[in-house]
């Protein structure tokens, strides 16, 4: 079997997994290099779902990005012949103080999108699993929902494969080098590859290959743990959103119940609990599950209670909070691909179509220019 590629996929988690589908079905040679098993537990992808949503406080700019996301996430659904989407709306409040409701209103406004602002009364008059304080506001988007993120990587790379990729995991890349030619020889555990193009999708082990990148890129433990209601109807998707709570005590976020551990709760979104990819727990440190239990007691009473199960996973956290795709300025061949800082997943399939465009025609229309390593000094 030839070990020469069009394209080499280093990483097969979210983005890696999107990449690779998105370069099979354009026709290219690609291998896709898995360090661990497929939708594992040990990276940013797990844990059952995904918030997406098209408000968007982050920046307007990730709006259209979000928009086409949304397009191919229906695209995936139909491809695979299984929904990897639900559609519940999206809820994001506010205690006085912090200004992401009209941030995300801001958002709605500049790219036509449906909304309503509520406050607290009304929160809690049209979805009574929250309890929140009378001068809660919040801004409803009806768009929103979730992505199952563990069956949207199945999906994208049973795919990849149907449309012939070849897809090596529990192999890990150890290094690679630009060759003269302008290409890449990449070196695994298990062999050596080259290719035209590498594309690095190792989320947060992405400054081990990128070491320039070290002092922009932050691994942190970030928890969430999933309590059972005791009033299914009002906890159901539909009856709940999507939601994000923002208040002194951090950025709160969850689902309604999806699957027999009920709903799921994550954050604060602004913990710092440093961590390397490498240390093999996962855990949740206690005080963060008492900050989960804490949270679902004041917002949420009607599932308070011990977690049914809980779990850990890994923000990869620009200095910015924006994400990083570019070409390394020393070697155009290699793409780095690392959208999180905690709000990339939903936009995986418009990220592999991007990635799918810059390999093949060197440009791509969507916006990326925020998204430039340059900002970086170190890299830049
Ligand atoms: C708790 C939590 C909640 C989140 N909530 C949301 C949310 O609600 N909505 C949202 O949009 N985003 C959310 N995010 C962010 C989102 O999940 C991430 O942006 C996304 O998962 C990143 O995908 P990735 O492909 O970059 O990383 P990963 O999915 O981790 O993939 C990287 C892959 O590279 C592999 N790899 C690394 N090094 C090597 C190597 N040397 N050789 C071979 N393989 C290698 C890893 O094993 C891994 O499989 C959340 C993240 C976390 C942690």
């Amino acid at each position: 079997m030839s070990n020469i590629f069009d394209v080499i996929v280093a990483g097969v988690g979210g983005m890696g997994s999107a990449s690779l589908y998105t370069l099979a079905r354009r026709g290219q040679r690609v291998l896709g290099l898995e360090q661990f098993e497929l939708g594992h537990n040990r990276g940013s992808s797990h844990g059952e779902t995904r918030v997406i949503r098209m408000a968007y406080f982050e920046g307007s700019h990730y709006v259209p990005l979000v928009q086409r996301a949304y397009t191919l996430w229906d695209d995936l659904s139909a491809a695979a012949g299984q929904s990897v989407i639900v559609r519940t709306g999206s809820l994001e409040m506010a205690e006085p103080g912090h200004d992401f409701v009209e941030r995300s209103e801001g958002s709605c406004i500049d790219h036509g999108l449906a909304y309503e602002v509520l406050d607290g009364a009304a929160i809690m008059g049209r979805f009574p699993a929250f309890r929140v304080r009378p001068e809660t506001r919040a801004i409803f988007q009806p768009d929103g929902g979730y992505v199952l993120s563990e069956d949207a990587i199945g999906a994208h790379a049973r795919l990849a494969v149907s449309h012939g990729a070849r897809l090596h995991t529990g192999e890990r890349m150890l290094d690679f080098k630009t060759t003269s030619d302008g290409g890449v020889v990449v070196r695994t555990d298990r062999g050596r590859y080259s290719a035209a193009h590498l594309v690095l999708t190792t989320g947060p082990w992405m400054s081990r290959f990128v070491p320039g990148l070290v002092e922009s890129l932050a691994t942190y433990k970030q928890a969430v743990a999933w309590f059972r209601p005791q009033v299914p109807a009002i906890s159901a998707p539909g009856a709940m959103p999507v939601f994000i709570h923002f208040s002194d005590r951090g950025e709160f976020y969850g689902f309604p119940q999806h699957g027999a551990r009920g709903i799921k709760v994550g954050g604060p979104h602004f913990a710092r609990v440093a961590i390397d990819p490498d240390e093999p727990g996962r855990e949740p440190t206690a005080e963060q599950v008492a900050e989960l239990c804490g949270f679902v007691a004041r917002h949420i009473p009607s599932a308070a209670g011990t977690p049914s199960a809980v779990s850990g996973c890994i923000y990869t956290r620009t200095l910015d909070e924006h994400f990083v795709i570019d070409r390394l300025p020393d070697a155009p061949q290699v793409l780095v691909v690392s959208p999180c800082s905690g709000h990339g997943y939903k936009f995986a399939p418009a990220i592999g179509e991007i990635v799918g465009d810059l390999v093949m025609t060197g440009g791509t229309t969507a916006n990326i220019q925020p998204f430039a390593l340059a900002r970086f000094a170190a890299v830049g």
